[in-house]
């Protein structure tokens, strides 16, 4: 049984179809691509699988069962707009946030120390997050998703504003929380990024999956859709 599950989910705002029947699942040690431009429903797909907004239809499955309030610990998630305080020490939020994930004080001090050290970023240890560039907020956001090594991680749009050195920082840490065993939702409009790091994935346009599958299948069967997904 596979740690996530969509099925058929659908979801409107006042009459605006956001999400249209989107399926699909990601498995232990799977990174799953959202691939969609702006206004596609990646977010709001994202925020559904987080039991943030419930789908009109269709269900999620978390080990094969609905959402319920245990599975808080089980998730991460690293929002588009990162969602830190801005004015609180970085390792009290980044504590806190982990004891209410279920950690004990001493093994999310260890974690903690893990990942500062991971991402070349002891010095922001007692600094506050408006303190730091985005670059590095987005990776103290990061650690906040992993710091409890979630079963299931969801990804907003990992990448997006950091330089391609903190991109391919970034890309080794989802590789081995892959290979560790993670099932990774990760959302992006760019191609290259599904490409190098996902399996599967599914288009949204306008709302609507309107190509899924293997991507190794995908770009054998449509080489034009191909051509079309690199387009900008
Ligand atoms: P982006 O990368 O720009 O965030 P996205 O693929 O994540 O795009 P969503 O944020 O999921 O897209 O938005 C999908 C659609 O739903 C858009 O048309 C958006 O305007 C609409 N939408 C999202 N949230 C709300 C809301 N709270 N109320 C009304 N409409 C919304």
């Amino acid at each position: 049984m596979n740690p996530l599950q969509l099925n058929g989910i659908v979801k409107q705002y006042a009459g605006h179809t956001a999400v249209d029947g989107l399926s699909l699942e990601v498995e232990a040690g799977e990174i799953y691509g959202l691939l969609g431009a702006n206004g596609a429903g990646k977010t709001t797909t994202m925020r559904m699988v987080l039991g943030l907004i419930y789908p009109d239809e269709g269900s999620i499955l978390y080990n094969g069962k609905p959402y319920h309030s245990g599975l808080q610990p089980l998730m991460g998630y690293l929002p588009e707009e990162r969602g830190l305080y801005p004015k609180v020490k970085i390792s009290d939020q980044l504590l806190y946030l982990a004891n209410l994930r279920g950690m004990k004080n001493a093994d999310a001090k260890q974690s903690l120390r893990y990942w500062l050290e991971r991402f070349d970023a002891m010095e922001y240890e007692n600094k506050r997050i408006e303190e730091l560039s985005k670059g590095n907020q987005q990776k103290m956001g990061f650690i906040a998703a992993v710091i409890h090594r979630p079963q299931i991680l969801i990804l907003d749009e990992a990448f997006s504003g950091l330089d391609p050195v903190n991109v391919e920082m970034l890309k080794e840490v989802v590789l081995e929380l892959r290979s560790e065993g993670t099932a990774i939702l990760f959302s992006t409009h760019r191609m290259e990024h599904v490409e190098e790091l996902c399996r599967h994935l599914t288009m949204l346009r306008r709302s609507k999956p309107v190509l899924q599958g293997d991507i190794r299948e995908i770009k054998k069967s449509y080489p034009r859709e191909h051509v079309l997904l690199r387009t900008p």
